[in-house]
């Protein structure tokens, strides 16, 4: 008999499960439940990007791409992230294909870190982060950001964070949980905390076409900040495409040449299907970003004044897809809200505590889900909330 927990090692059996799991795993066997667990679009990909999918397969585009990605698609992102972003990036040589933001994010970990470096990532935040710098030897720093800041990290908490060590910072804005972003006058007030250190950003970009009211501003358009930032982006989130596993990162060249050298070992090229519809996304998209934008700009609004209307505290978020609202006066842990509510009323929400420090308290429910579902959700809101008294 082998015994496997001799096989794996320390640090794969060290990381926690993502806290986010076994709500699926209890909703999968649930079928009246309502969920607004997952951080997921509930539309389909638009029509006109999965034809252009399919056509590539009807024209018998099955092979690899090149490494970095069909040069086609990397120039239709360099053209999209001017268009959309004021971003400059060169389509060969600053611009690697990956698959999702989520390879992104472990590239630029896998190749930036050393033992013992540490990585300042601001909480509550995506659940990723902190497992993957602990996995590539690196030590995560976690800054709680506060509702009363609007969940932005302030230049006086990063200052507070850094050490001679500090080797990295995860810009998580848009931000998964909160919904909280970053304006051009915070990031330039991060961007004076940085100057003059040799600390590297890593910007998760991918909600950044999610903001309600200001466009998104990457920290790659600050003074001084293009070079050391590596922005990772993908098409999950803007144009509803997460079976595809679409992503990209973009930095200085000679990360993203480094970074291309993993992701030719480790995964050699991203799907080619996904990549000709990733074109015609990036190519005639806008209309689509902006259609859904507007749709879930209203289930915000709708679920925001529902969550204050049933007396629950709620910070207005200005991104993503996520409501953060405070449950403390219900008396209960953000686990035992989240364990209870989906028990007791079949409605799926997380916990806060599963996004890191500050978590505790609150809990995350994602409006990408149709109006009538949320609409009752709060029916069993109430009910639940009642039921607390
Ligand atoms: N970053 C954040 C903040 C996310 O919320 C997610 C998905 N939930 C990702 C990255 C990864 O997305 P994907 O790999 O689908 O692009």
């Amino acid at each position: 008999m082998i015994d496997y927990n001799n096989v794996l090692c320390q640090r794969i059996k060290d990381i926690p499960p993502s806290g986010i799991r076994k709500y699926f795993d209890i909703l999968a066997e649930m079928d009246d439940a309502i969920s607004l667990g997952i951080g997921e679009p509930d539309y389909p990909t638009p029509w006109h990007i999965r034809d252009a999918g399919i056509y590539s397969l009807e024209k018998g585009f099955t092979k690899y791409t090149p490494n970095a990605g069909l040069s086609d698609l990397r120039r239709a992102i360099a053209g999209y992230l001017k268009r959309r972003f004021g971003l400059e990036y060169a389509p060969i040589g600053q611009i690697l294909v990956t698959v999702g933001g989520s390879e992104g994010l472990d590239l630029a970990f896998r190749c930036m870190l050393e033992p013992g470096d540490e990585v300042i990532i601001p909480t509550p935040s995506f659940v990723c982060y902190g497992p993957l710098v602990s996995l590539y030897h690196g030590v995560p720093v976690y800054v709680e950001t506060k509702a009363e800041n609007d969940f932005r990290l302030t230049p006086e908490e990063l200052r507070a964070a850094i050490t001679p060590r500090t080797k990295l910072l995860v810009l998580p804005y848009p931000n998964n949980p909160t919904g909280g972003i970053m304006g051009r006058e915070d990031l330039e007030a991060i961007a004076d905390v940085l100057r003059g250190t040799d600390i590297m950003v890593v910007s998760d970009e991918i909600y950044a076409e999610l903001t309600y009211g200001q466009r998104h501003v990457s920290l790659a358009n600050i003074p001084d900040m293009y070079e050391r930032t590596v922005v990772v982006n993908g098409f999950s989130k803007a144009f509803s495409m997460t079976g595809w596993r679409m992503g990209y990162l973009c930095g200085p060249a000679e990360l993203v040449k480094a970074m291309t050298k993993l992701h030719q070992y480790g995964i050699m090229s991203a799907p080619t299907t996904s990549q000709y519809a990733a074109i015609e996304a990036m190519e005639n998209g806008d209309l689509d970003i902006e259609r859904m934008r507007q749709d879930y700009d209203g289930r915000r609004r709708y679920l925001l004044d529902g969550f204050r209307t049933l007396g629950l505290e709620c910070f207005e978020p200005k991104g993503a897809f996520y409501m953060f609202p405070c449950i403390r006066t219900t008396g209960l842990t953000s686990e035992q809200f989240c364990d209870r509510f989906l028990q007791e009323q079949r409605v799926a929400v997380i916990p806060g505590s599963a996004f890191g420090p500050g978590g505790e308290g609150f809990v995350r429910a994602c409006y990408a889900a149709s109006m009538q579902d949320l609409g009752e959700a709060l029916d069993r809101l109430e009910r639940f909330l009642k039921s607390l008294r």
